[in-house]
């Protein structure tokens, strides 16, 4: 399996000096290598989505020929890229966007005509050009027709989201972003990603910063840490950055939070994993 996060920036893109290494493009991950019934997926469409999109173009990431697009949920850091993905406007794609878990959602489809309506947007949603087509899967299994195992859990934030577990054969990828856990760390996000190979778990806060965040709907770095203890985790990824940590508090935290748990690292734009 392969990962590469297009977007590891959390709440809003940031461009400034500062913030070179870590990069300011909202969440996106691109995730190839699983079976022949997905093969490939796309996780939310932040800001990063854009350069992704720029690749598939170019024949420079290898993507089946239905792109699926799934989403943890849709607030603005994870939709924003969307209208810039250049697939989207090329009359030969052919993309599904997916969601899944309880939330209720009338309409997959009215977000992003809403989202496209021309007081915001000059282009709109029917007007793309890609034949694009929307399903909310309400079993815990999605993105992708053929019964992959792609297990969700719904987590604790705002308007609610997911977290998602990618597994082929032995091998897994745990996608934790955009959650708060209440009273503890949530069970259920431990229990998705038991023995997981790659957790990928936001953190947006210091310890001291989530005092005063609570109800935001996000996690400090000692429980990312947390989770992949509990979980046995063999490496830990860190993303969605919080838009005032600049490279130089990242790097000191990187560093800190390796003091806990050796195999981590903090996602930086366009990091490219495979295992
Ligand atoms: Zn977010
Ligand atoms: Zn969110």
């Amino acid at each position: 399996m392969k990962i590469k996060f297009y977007g590891t920036r959390g709440s809003i893109p940031v461009s400034d000096p500062g913030f070179t290494e870590f990069g300011g493009n909202t969440t996106c991950l691109f995730i190839s290598g699983l079976d022949e019934g997905v093969g490939t997926v796309i996780m939310d469409a932040g800001t990063g989505i854009r350069n992704l999109g720029k690749d598939i173009m170019s024949k420079r990431i290898d993507i089946a020929k239905e792109i699926n697009l799934g989403f943890t949920h849709f607030h603005w850091d994870h939709i924003q890229g969307f209208p810039f993905f250049a697939p989207a406007y090329d009359e030969n794609s052919i993309i599904e966007i997916s969601t899944a878990g309880k939330r209720k959602i009338e309409k997959l489809k009215d977000i992003f005509l809403t989202q496209m309506q021309s007081i915001y947007f000059p282009v709109q949603l029917e007007n793309m050009g890609a034949q694009i087509s929307f399903e909310k899967y309400e079993s815990n299994k999605f993105v992708g027709k053929k019964g992959a195992l792609i297990s969700i859990t719904e987590v604790n934030h705002p308007g609610g989201c997911i977290a998602v577990r990618f597994q082929v054969n032995k091998k897994s990828i745990t996608f934790c972003t955009d959650l708060e856990h209440q009273n503890g760390i949530d069970d259920n996000v431990v229990q998705l990603a038991m023995n997981t190979d790659v957790l990928i778990h936001e953190a947006q806060y210091t310890d001291e910063e989530l005092k005063s965040h609570k109800g935001w709907g996000h996690s400090s770095y000692s429980q990312a840490i947390e989770v992949s203890e509990r979980c046995k985790a063999k490496q830990l990824i860190i993303t969605h950055h919080d838009p005032d940590h600049d490279d130089e508090f990242l790097r000191k935290m990187e560093k800190q939070c390796r003091g806990r748990f050796k195999d981590l690292i903090f996602a930086r734009d366009n990091l490219e994993l495979n295992f």
